[in-house]
């Protein structure tokens, strides 16, 4: 069941219990702690967000090589045009908010079929591809990560519609000499729908820019020949641990 409707599905029971419990002349049980009604999942950007891309141009944004990013940008959107882009900004521990939208493309299959990747850290493709409708998605289909876990569930929406990435990304911890002692995790939604809940990543996927995973990276954005679209990407840096306090 998706996460949004079994939020709101705990919600109304919630109201329920509580119009129970607060009927005269019934049995004294505290009701439960008031809830806000109704759940929902917040996809508007933060006040401390980095901006990555807000639809005016590619400023943040360059190709591996250091030379400017060449992508289209045009009403608010920006589309694949030529090579992988990466964004300047870097982070460790973050959420990782992305907006995309897929072409039709009914004469392609399987993975030409708009292929495309949301490279975390550089490293860690969420997988960008038109498997809308595939009742069991698989680790090359979209929202997996990919090579290494499939999507929970198909949360895909059809081509040409606006969809969403929420990652949570805690980073690779490493020692001093480089060796990882915990590996990166993730959690993600697409579309409001958990697809991931908190997986352990077995280390960069394939076309990762580099494995020296205990360092800061970019978000990377695949080329990979098909003119998917982008808009409203945005990453809140997430501090590494809580304080001791009690
Ligand atoms: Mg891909």
């Amino acid at each position: 069941m998706p996460y949004v409707l079994m939020l709101m599905l705990s919600s109304l029971l919630s109201l329920a219990t509580s119009a129970r419990a607060a009927a005269p002349g019934s049995a004294q049980v505290p009701p439960p702690r008031e809830r806000t009604l109704p759940y929902r999942l917040v996809s508007a950007r933060p006040a401390d967000a980095v901006v990555l891309f807000d639809g005016k141009d590619l400023v943040n944004w360059r190709q591996p090589n250091g030379r400017p990013a060449a992508w289209q940008v045009k009403d608010g959107q920006m589309t694949i045009t030529r090579g992988n882009i990466i964004s300047k900004e870097t982070f460790g521990d973050a959420l990782i908010h992305v907006e995309f939208r897929i072409p039709y493309e009914p004469q392609a299959h399987g993975q030409e079929r708009a292929n495309s990747g949301v490279y975390l850290q550089g490293r860690y493709e969420i997988q960008l591809l038109d498997s809308y409708g595939i009742k069991i998605p698989g680790k090359g289909d979209c929202g997996a990560v990919y090579g290494q876990y499939a999507a929970l569930v198909n949360a895909c929406k059809p081509p040409l519609e606006w969809q969403s990435y929420d990652a949570i990304f805690r980073a690779a911890r490493v020692d001093e000499s480089g060796k990882v002692t915990e590996p990166a995790r993730i959690t993600v939604l697409q579309n409001g729908t958990v697809i991931h809940n908190n997986v352990e990543l077995l280390g960069p996927t394939a076309g990762a820019m580099d494995s020296d995973v205990g360092k800061p990276g970019p978000l990377l954005l695949q080329d990979h020949g098909s003119p998917l679209q982008f808009r409203n990407i945005w990453l809140v840096h997430l501090p590494l641990k809580g304080s001791d306090a009690y």
